[in-house]
């Protein structure tokens, strides 16, 4: 049976345009949609990703940082739009465990399996990446740790890609942070990917016209070395011959033999807020146009 995905819209967060975007002055900053996911396929129901804590929390990673959030992007509210409350899911998937994707996970009970690469609970809690892994966030994960049936450890390193049900797996990202995981569910329309940070801007990643053929771009936010980085998303791109790409702080798009095909429209003349298409406001048409008609002589097959 096929899984159908809901889009939880938890917040915004604006931050120091630098942080996302390698090569950026750290003049602006820029707002981004938080985003999780409701997964449901018959009486399942799972949720991938759950958004900041409280949105006076992202001031703590600095760089001018903040969260945006209305009471109706509340996760409870969003899961509260589709008749679901915490106590009905059975899965929390999270991509990772930064700040903006698991700070609700103790609004589920114990009674939920909340999914994590084992790599990514060892690496929040190294002390590597600082206020990025709040001790709130991370500690009940600990709890959950010690209450049986409440946590669930993946090895996706050693397996390279697990199965939580039918037609929902989880795969090494290989990228962003050293345990991140790229969730793939099957679907009526076909197969979706949620790639949480791997991809923060289709634009400027996926899109750019500046990238040599067969390329894709980087983030400037990551802790591998930058050749892994830059694998990862590749490896990412060719998931599957044609994907949904879902990226945590972008809009959907289509992927068809490692080119982005359909939604690019989208990513470009998003209005929420200053977000990823107001950078290049004022940019030339033709531009815009070539973007959106990829070249297709690439050999990404
Ligand atoms: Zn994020």
């Amino acid at each position: 049976m096929a899984w159908t995905v809901h889009t939880l819209d938890l917040g915004e967060v604006e931050l120091n345009t630098r942080r996302l975007i390698p090569n950026e002055s750290g003049i602006d900053t820029l707002r981004l949609p938080v985003q999780g996911w409701l997964l449901t396929q018959g009486e399942h129901k799972v949720v991938v990703d759950t958004g900041f804590r409280h949105p006076d929390i992202l001031r703590r990673i600095g760089d001018r940082a903040v969260g945006i959030e209305a009471p109706h992007q509340r996760l409870l509210a969003q899961l509260a739009r589709h008749g679901v409350t915490p106590e009905d899911v059975h899965y929390v998937l999270h991509t990772h465990l930064h700040i903006d994707h698991a700070g609700q996970t103790d609004l589920f009970p114990m009674t939920t399996a909340v999914v994590v690469n084992r790599r990514e609970l060892e690496y929040a809690v190294s002390g590597l990446s600082g206020p990025s892994y709040p001790p709130e966030d991370i500690k009940h994960l600990i709890d959950r740790l010690h209450t049986r049936g409440a946590l669930w450890l993946l090895d996706l390193e050693g397996t390279g890609g697990e199965n939580i049900l039918p037609g929902l797996r989880c795969l090494p990202a290989g990228g962003h942070t050293e345990g991140s995981m790229i969730v793939v569910a099957e679907t009526e329309q076909g197969t979706v990917c949620f790639c949480g940070d791997l991809v923060y801007s289709v634009r400027h990643q996926l899109l750019s016209p500046t990238m040599t053929l067969n390329d894709v771009g980087l983030t400037s936010n990551y802790v591998v070395a930058r050749r892994s980085e830059k694998a990862a998303v590749k490896r990412l791109m060719h998931v599957a011959p044609k994907f949904f790409l879902y990226p945590s702080h972008d809009w959907p798009v289509t992927v068809e033999n490692g080119w982005v095909i359909e939604g690019a429209e989208k990513t470009l003349r998003a209005t929420m807020g200053r977000c990823w298409c107001q950078l290049t406001e004022g940019g030339h048409a033709d531009e815009e146009a070539a973007l959106l008609n990829p070249p297709t002589q690439g050999s990404h097959t």
